[in-house]
């Protein structure tokens, strides 16, 4: 039994969910209670008390009128996550939560939606929507480095700065299309586009995350126990490489 603990806090569960991110969620609770890590999974909510010290922040997908209502109510809450993003805590943001992680979001036919800047990028809704399957390459993830996931945006991003893409474009549109860059990654704040849910198709990423976190609440390399992911990887290689 490990006497490891770690605390999430879900970012505005009713308002940014789309596509099944709340997938994301039970990975890191699965994955975690595989190996008796103590996780604690917060909801945190439009009018809820944000406290700090938490480990593992995630904030899912939406629609433009989700977001603009996320945008307003994250205003109150950026000094606060800012802080934890300067402690290492691990964000991971799906999409519409990634692009209100950077600098803001400008929609087609709404005002420009702020965001808490921990990624120095920023949002132009395109002309187009990029629809389909990506598959990307993080080279800083190790040997099995492929990441898969489904897109569905028309917000092109881009990054600055010393913010770095989170990987590499292979197959699929990414950030905006043109630069080949998926997703964005700053200390442990990672955004990315890849819907589907994201990790239960990148066991391996998800393992990559919940080690940072650990790292974070306990300065330490903590080894995980291997998991069984034969399931995991058999839904990986279904995507590789295939753009629909
Ligand atoms: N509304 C944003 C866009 O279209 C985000 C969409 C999403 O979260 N899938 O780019």
């Amino acid at each position: 039994m490990s006497n490891l603990k770690l605390k999430l806090v879900h970012l505005y569960p009713l308002f940014l969910n789309i596509y099944g991110d709340i997938g994301n969620i039970r990975v890191f609770q699965k994955r975690c209670e595989w190996r008796n890590i103590d996780l604690t999974i917060e909801q945190f909510n439009i009018g809820d008390k944000l406290e700090p010290d938490t480990d593992i922040y995630f904030i899912g997908g939406g629609q433009d009128r989700q977001q603009v209502e996320v945008s307003k109510e994250l205003q109150k809450h950026k000094n606060l996550l800012t802080d934890e993003y300067n402690n290492n805590s691990v964000f991971l943001g799906i999409c519409g939560g990634y692009q209100l992680m950077g600098e803001y979001y400008q929609p087609h036919d709404a005002d420009r939606l702020e965001g808490i800047g921990i990624l120095d990028a920023y949002t132009v809704a395109g002309p187009t929507r990029f629809i389909g399957n990506v598959t990307a390459k993080a080279e800083y993830i190790g040997e099995k480095n492929t990441l898969v996931g489904f897109e569905n945006h028309s917000g092109l991003t881009y990054l600055r700065g010393d913010t770095t893409p989170m990987a590499q474009v292979i197959v699929g549109n990414g950030n905006n299309g043109t630069d080949k860059r998926e997703g964005a990654r700053s200390k442990n704040a990672f955004g990315t586009y890849l819907h589907g849910s994201f990790l239960p198709k990148n066991p391996h990423f998800a393992d990559y995350l919940i080690k940072l976190a650990l790292k974070k609440r306990y300065n330490d390399d903590i080894e995980l126990e291997p998991i069984d992911d034969t399931i995991e990887n058999k839904a990986h290689e279904s995507v590789l490489n295939k753009a629909y």
